[in-house]
């Protein structure tokens, strides 16, 4: 763990412009760098580096973040690791405990292990006719050999002596990396005339191998270097750091099931092929394939164990997806894989695969009544409650709200019952729900609590609704982009927020929060607190996406500072207006019921209303006036 001070003091130190700088050529223009955009390819310039909001946006792909995320997508790194490489770069040292330098000291001797044995492998395989044979057999270029540094482990109890001489083969280390096995004071290579395939990290480094046997009948046929302190199954994805650039170019990732089948997919022209490593799809390898794209297929055989195979990565991929990525799967028909379907139909055959897979919603809602039905379709009453049993904890785990959404309308139409049968069946809200949070107290500025008191009662939140879901969205969209007027205004979103009625004003009382955080710190500028600096510590939050993309919407929209603030002001107005209305209306009514009221404060009430009445001269808010008092005289 990396201690949340270095962070802060990391990024606040941090200069987007020299960071993407390093990997992009840069050229100043106006108050922007603009260059060839690195996501996708173009010839003339749309990739957009702002300085002082610290934020990037291609206005030709969309792709857009901070520092931070610009680097996790480009170099698919991890939030830890691109920090480490902002320190890095900024000479300061990432303060770890003992134990983790220790750790990564060690790890450091294994992967040099690792990539002494990967090479020397890959040396062993030339001079072997029979692998060689094996390998061209199976159609495999010598080109491709290369990319993957294919190898080959001798037919030798004590192959690796050849390399670790001088007693390095007893350093225990060794053992360590997976590479030699002790066993009962005797020690030998793990791996032994197998065909090699180095597994490498996101940086490169090569961390462990899958070995297969040439041998027809020997098992196990695939062998796989165990759990050690640098590799990690459940995390690392086969093929991800050679596929790395292309599934940048093409926008889109393809998950295969195997070793094999990634080569062979990489041979047929789907270089943004990659594969789990013996293990099913895990929350974490999905993790890291919507970091470097919004599109990830899944390509499965279809068979019984390619249907679990799916099930199993679309369950990993609910509780990561968010609404503005998507997922797709490809079920192989019966005795293919990628590798019989492109040699014996070619490639076009696999991208007709693609374009004709299932998306989320509609394999979520196939997968779940073909598990019920053995392929007959629902049948019975009891079917189609064993259906929504399947899918309620399935559901329930996801984020992606908009999402979420459609699944439960998609499936809803499959068990024939109503959406909102289904979701409060399985404990999920629709968006669309009017919230039964309980309404504020009685506020204004002319707040008066002893009345306030007295006409106590369930009130309907006021603000929500279609017209103050915009005033809100704009607002948070103002506040990120010109994250120092949370400050500014901090009297007013206090008063008007802190009893969050919708996921507009949690998501602004969220930024409130941090943004108060950082400016409390000692030494603290205004100047920091830009959009870059401030998503940055919401990376890896549900709400980041929604964030950033509100910021990259509004480098297109490029408001005037002044005509934003005047925004805001109007918009604070607006939402005191609808509380002011609704406090009136409940007062009339009190009245009309005989019930006591305090006249000054119900005049007080429309004095302010009228205050803010005159202030809001604007066109909008005469649209606000008019479906509020149509709502009141309703
Ligand atoms: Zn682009």
């Amino acid at each position: 763990m990396i201690p949340e001070s270095f962070i802060e003091e990391v990024l606040s130190r941090t200069d987007i412009v020299q960071v993407i700088g390093r990997y992009v050529k840069l050229q100043h223009k106006g108050s922007n760098w603009m260059a060839c955009c690195p996501f996708h390819k173009e010839k003339t310039p749309s990739f957009a580096v702002n300085p002082s909001k610290q934020f990037f946006k291609c206005f030709g792909c969309g792709e857009h973040g901070t520092a931070i995320t610009f680097l996790m997508k480009f170099k698919g790194l991890s939030f830890p690791e691109a920090i480490k490489e902002l320190a890095d770069d900024l000479g300061m040292e990432v303060p770890e405990d003992r134990q983790a330098k220790i750790r990564q000291a060690r790890a450091k001797t294994l992967t040099d292990y690792l990539a002494q044995a990967a090479d020397f492998y890959h040396q062993t395989l030339f001079h072997d006719r029979h692998a060689i044979e094996y390998l061209k057999g199976r159609g495999i270029t010598e080109e491709t050999v290369n990319k993957f540094q294919l190898g080959l482990s001798p037919d030798a109890w004590q192959g690796l002596e050849a390399i670790f001489k001088d007693k390095a083969y007893d350093d225990p280390k060794l053992e360590e990396s997976g590479l030699v096995i002790a066993k009962d004071g005797h020690r030998y290579d793990r791996f032994r005339s197998r065909v090699m395939y180095p597994i490498r990290n996101p940086r490169g480094q090569v961390i462990g191998f899958g070995a297969r046997t040439m041998a027809p009948g020997e098992e196990p046929k695939y062998l796989n270097s165990p759990e050690t302190p640098v590799y990690h199954k459940s995390q690392e994805l086969y093929g991800l750091y050679e596929a790395r650039d292309a599934i940048h170019k093409k926008g889109r990732a393809i998950v295969c099931e195997g070793y094999m089948d990634v080569i062979q997919m990489s041979q047929g022209g789907f270089l943004e092929t990659v594969a789990a490593l013996g293990t099913s799809i895990t929350p974490e390898h999905v993790k890291k394939l919507f970091q470097l794209s919004d599109h990830v297929y899944f390509s499965f055989d279809g068979d019984a164990a390619g249907f679990k195979a799916a099930r199993r990565a679309m369950e990993s991929t609910l509780s990561i997806i968010t609404d503005t990525q998507t997922a797709h799967f490809v079920l192989l028909p019966q005795d293919e894989d990628p590798d019989s379907l492109i040699k014996s139909q070619g490639p076009e055959a696999f991208e007709a695969q693609l374009r004709s897979a299932f998306p989320l919603s509609k394999f979520f809602v196939m997968d779940i009544v073909r598990e019920v039905s053995q392929g007959q379709g629902l049948r019975t009453a009891e079917e189609r409650a064993q259906a929504v049993a399947i899918a309620k904890p399935l559901l329930q785990r996801m984020t992606a709200h908009a999402l979420r959404q459609l699944l439960v309308q998609e499936f809803a139409a499959a068990v024939r019952m109503e959406p909102a049968e289904v979701a409060s069946l399985c404990g999920v809200t629709l968006l669309d729900v009017p919230q039964t949070k309980p309404a504020k107290a009685l506020s204004g500025y002319g707040r008066d609590t002893k009345q306030g008191e007295r006409s106590k009662r369930p009130v309907r939140p006021v603000t929500t609704g279609p017209v103050f879901t915009n005033i809100k969205r704009r607002l948070l969209q103002c506040f990120v982009t010109h994250p120092s007027w949370l400050i500014k205004y901090s009297d007013q979103i206090e008063y008007e927020m802190l009893d969050t009625v919708d996921e507009w004003e949690e998501a602004i009382v969220r930024l409130w929060h941090l943004a108060q955080d950082h400016s409390k710190g000692e030494g603290f500028e205004e100047s920091k607190l830009t959009t870059g600096y401030l998503l940055s510590f919401m990376q890896g939050d549900p709400l980041y996406n929604r964030l950033a993309d509100l910021a990259s919407e509004e480098e297109v929209l490029q408001t005037p500072e002044a005509v934003a603030e005047f925004e805001i002001k109007c918009a604070f107005l607006k939402l005191e207006k609808a509380q002011l209305d609704a406090q009136i209306a409940e007062l009339l009514s009190m009245e009309e019921r005989g019930e006591p009221v305090e006249s000054q404060y119900l005049e007080r009430l429309f004095k302010r209303r009228q205050d803010i009445h005159r202030s809001l001269i604007d066109e909008s808010s005469q649209a606000v006036d008019f479906v509020l008092d149509s709502r009141l005289s309703g």
